[in-house]
Order: C-alpha cells, then sequence, then structure tokens
C-alpha cells in the first residue's frame, strides 16, 4: 500500500516542472503527502517506472466537457500607438485563429471557478471590479497564473462616459493601484463598466499608465453565446462573460463556440503590446 502515497507524491512533482498553475499543485500536494508519510527517497522506496505519460493538465470532473484545443500559434502583437490616449479595440485586429475569453466584476465566486480555469488551462483575462471583490481578493488570487491576468474595470463600477477627468481618473487609475498592491501586478488595459467611455476615459487612462481599453463581440450568459455579428466567432473575437451563478456552463460555453469556429483562446496582453 506504500507504492500510493508515493506515486501520487511523485506525480505531484511532476505536475510541478511541468508549469502547472501553483495553486493547483499545492492543493494536489496538501491532498497527495499527508504529515507523516515518508517522501519518496527518503525511505528508499524505488522509484515507480516512467510507464504513465506526464499529464498536462490536473485530472478534472471536467475533463469531459472540455474541448480540446490545437497549440495556439506564436502571437504576432499588434502595437499600441502613441498618443495622449489609450488604444480603444472591439476586437484585435489579427488574421490569425485566436479569440479571446474576458471575465468581468467578480460579484459571485463560483466555487467551481479555479477548478475549472485550471483544468481548462486557457488563456483569460479578468477585468475586476474593487467593490466587488475587496470582500475574497484572496478568491482572484487563486485564479491568477500566467494564462490568467487580472485588469482593471473602476472601483465602483459608474458609467464613466460625460463624467469628469478627476472622477474618471480616480476610478481607472485607482482600481489599477489596488489591483497591482493586491496581485503584485499592476493592470496595463481596462474595461470601462457597460463598455461607455468618452476620449476622457482613454485620456485618463493612458496617463496613468494604461495601454488600452476594450469592448467586446459576445457575450455569453446562462450558457448562450450571443453574437453582435454573424453566427461564429471570428478571429479576433473578444468574448465576454461575468462572475455569475451560470459560471460553469458560461465558460464551456465560450469554449466551445472557439473551438467550433477553429480557433484558439488567447491572452488580450499577448497580443496588444
Ligand atoms: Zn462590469
Amino acid at each position: 500500500m506504500r507504492i500510493v502515497p508515493v506515486a501520487v507524491a511523485v506525480l505531484a512533482a511532476i505536475l510541478l516542472v511541468s508549469g502547472v498553475p501553483g495553486a493547483t499543485v499545492q492543493r494536489t500536494m496538501a491532498r497527495a503527502v499527508p504529515s507523516g508519510v515518508a517522501q519518496p527517497g527518503a525511505s528508499g522506496s524505488p522509484e515507480p517506472t516512467a510507464a504513465t505519460p506526464t499529464p498536462t493538465r490536473p485530472a478534472s470532473k471536467y475533463a469531459a466537457r472540455l474541448p480540446q484545443f490545437s497549440a495556439p500559434p506564436t502571437p504576432e502583437p499588434v502595437t499600441v500607438p502613441d498618443g495622449p490616449n489609450a488604444a480603444w479595440y472591439h476586437r484585435i485586429p489579427t488574421s490569425q485563429p485566436v479569440a479571446f475569453i474576458t471575465i468581468d466584476d467578480g460579484w459571485v465566486k463560483h466555487p467551481e471557478a479555479r477548478e475549472l480555469l485550471a483544468a481548462a488551462g486557457v488563456p483569460v483575462t479578468l477585468f475586476l471590479t474593487i467593490d466587488s471583490i475587496k470582500d475574497n481578493p484572496d478568491y482572484f488570487r487563486q485564479l491568477q497564473s500566467d494564462k490568467v491576468t487580472i485588469e482593471a474595470h473602476t472601483i465602483s463600477h459608474p458609467s464613466l462616459r460625460g463624467q469628469s477627468y478627476a472622477l474618471q481618473r480616480r476610478e481607472l487609475c485607482g482600481s489599477a493601484d489596488q489591483l497591482g498592491k493586491w496581485y503584485g501586478r499592476r493592470p496595463i488595459f481596462f474595461r470601462p463598466p457597460f463598455g461607455n467611455k468618452d476620449t476622457t476615459t482613454l485620456k485618463a487612462a493612458r496617463d496613468c499608465g494604461m495601454k488600452a481599453g476594450f469592448f467586446w463581440t459576445e457575450t455569453v450568459h446562462e450558457g448562450k453565446v450571443r453574437y453582435q455579428k454573424g453566427k461564429t466567432v471570428q478571429a479576433g473575437d473578444i468574448l465576454l462573460m461575468h462572475f455569475r451563478p451560470a459560471f460553469v456552463e458560461d465558460f464551456i460555453a465560450a469554449l466551445v463556440a472557439i473551438h467550433r469556429a477553429g480557433l484558439t483562446p488567447a491572452l488580450l496582453s499577448d497580443y496588444v503590446r
């Protein structure tokens, strides 16, 4: 019976070197190596034979529902033009076969989001509102990884269009500052609440170091994808969903739509520089 915990511990070690997000590995390790159980090597147990292939994703009950994507292309990023205003994109002008999943706000902290994002292993950009996440910033720290980045979506979620420069700057820059403190990376992108912006928004954002803001081309709600144009996801499209009760169904619907279109999810920060 000793071989079982040893084998699981070795599997956890393999996951560690294969670059699986840290949070998942920690959880796997915690389960795999209960206190009092000898570490592999310490007891002189033989190493298990290397017959098991190296897993690329953690085992998950969602595995069967998640589409398999081909490897993403090497990004050919668009360059944000210099100027007094942040850039603004409805979609990314690329012909590469990629689309972008974005998830907004943060009010509903679904208990399955962490496992689902880790199991899917695809790039995702989060636009988080300070007021909706301040009761539990750690929840989003656990989602963060080299594929899941956190960008700004204001402090209190007002409609910015028509508001003063001072208010817009406070909302955008204040939220970027706070997210930087919590998550160790200051956002370089933003999404204005409701997608409402004006030139003051773009100026305020640029003045505090943000490069670009993003609208969207598809929305996902209660497991359904709604298209602003046509009936399929196009290369460069940006899908918008929220942290809502149907998180699992929404996320899987977004993946299925991207897969059906022959595209692969990509990270906004890999495509806008
Ligand atoms: Zn929002």
